[in-house]
């Protein structure tokens, strides 16, 4: 019924509407990637009215500035105030929309496409499968049944989601559907390699000297979480400025710490202001660290969450201790 509906919403629009997209804020491939695809595909039927947008600084990521489709986005300031539809890409809740929240109700209607199981389903229609590994699955989807065809710009879009949100197609989500999908795109002419080299394996080489003090000082507390590990480091804004380095070049980093063989839980403290870090948390399997997120003001998946924390490194890891010593292991 909300397939349904969501076609119905989109097939119903005059050619001269306006539709707004928008994605969470700090936009990462999936929220780019779902996003631009799919404002592609409505370009392609005909809805040249259609822009994408996403809150706060209006700075992508240099690893995305490639990407079909950047042409069609707008800065927060100049987004349409009310939009005869609004889109939204991967946002777990409504305040992943930042200053765009607003649209939720001065747009005609509204569709939410997701994956997070936590999404409440603050949309007017709801698309939400937390099976879904990514956000562009359900695009696709949904372009599907627009009677969208999939070209090689749309294809590199939703690849660069599905390829960032499986993890290049190594965590567990990644399914026979998945790869399914991924065939689809490749089938368009794609090149996985090359989008590949440039979204994950191109950076500063000042990044390189920086990860080198991160990983440097990484702590591992083998008694945290009953037992099943803990394995920390951080990041200080002093850090970036030693190597000139922004700090979309710390975002994998936690790839790079949640090795560790002797702890199920890991973390990624990146300092945002003197006294806000951005906490990222991943899990093997034992610990669900949505929960420790969301506790702590946060959101994300069972195993891959993350949180603004406030105060010093010490009162974040604290607060983060604190909630793994009350985490049931089995749950
Ligand atoms: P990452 O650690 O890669 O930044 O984020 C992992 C997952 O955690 C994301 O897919 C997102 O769902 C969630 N997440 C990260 N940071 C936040 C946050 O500050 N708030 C909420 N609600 N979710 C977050
Ligand atoms: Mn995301
Ligand atoms: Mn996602």
């Amino acid at each position: 019924a909300e397939w349904a509906a969501a076609v119905a919403a989109v097939r119903d629009l005059p050619s001269d509407a306006r539709v707004l997209l928008v994605c969470h804020v700090n936009p990462d491939g999936d929220a780019l990637g779902s996003m631009l695809g799919f404002t592609l595909g409505l370009r392609r039927l005909g809805l040249l009215r259609s822009q994408a947008t996403f809150p706060g600084p209006f700075e992508v990521p240099p690893p995305f500035r490639g990407l079909p489709g950047l042409d069609l986005l707008v800065p927060e300031a100049e987004a349409d105030p009310d939009p005869d539809l609004l889109v939204c890409f991967d946002a777990a809740s409504a305040s992943r929309l930042g200053g765009l929240v607003d649209r939720l109700d001065t747009a005609g209607a509204s569709i939410v496409l997701d994956h997070h199981a936590s999404n409440p389903g603050f949309g007017y229609i709801n698309l939400i499968d937390p099976t879904a590994a990514a956000t562009s699955v359900v695009a696709e989807q949904l372009l599907a049944r627009l009677g969208v065809a999939l070209d090689a710009e749309i294809a590199e879009c939703l690849y660069v989601a599905l390829a960032t949100d499986t993890g290049s197609f190594r965590f567990d989500m990644t399914t026979p559907a998945v790869h399914e999908m991924a065939a689809r795109l490749i089938a368009t002419g794609i090149s996985p390699g090359e989008i590949s080299r440039r979204i994950f394996d191109t950076r500063p080489f000042g990044a390189i000297r920086l990860y080198g003090d991160v990983l440097q000082r990484a702590q591992l507390e083998p008694d945290v979480a009953g037992g099943l590990g803990l394995a920390w480091t951080y990041a200080t804004l002093d850090d970036l400025a030693r190597y000139d380095q922004k700090p979309y070049v710390l975002e994998a980093l936690i790839d790079s710490v949640r090795i560790a063989a002797e702890a199920d839980v890991s973390c990624l403290v990146k300092q945002v202001r003197p006294h806000e870090w951005a906490v990222s948390m991943r899990s093997k399997g034992a610990v669900d660290v949505s929960r420790v997120a969301v506790a702590l003001g946060g959101g994300g998946h069972r195993l891959a969450a993350g949180f603004t924390g406030r105060g010093t490194i010490d009162e974040v890891m604290a607060a983060i201790r604190a909630e793994l010593a009350g985490i049931d292991s089995s749950g």
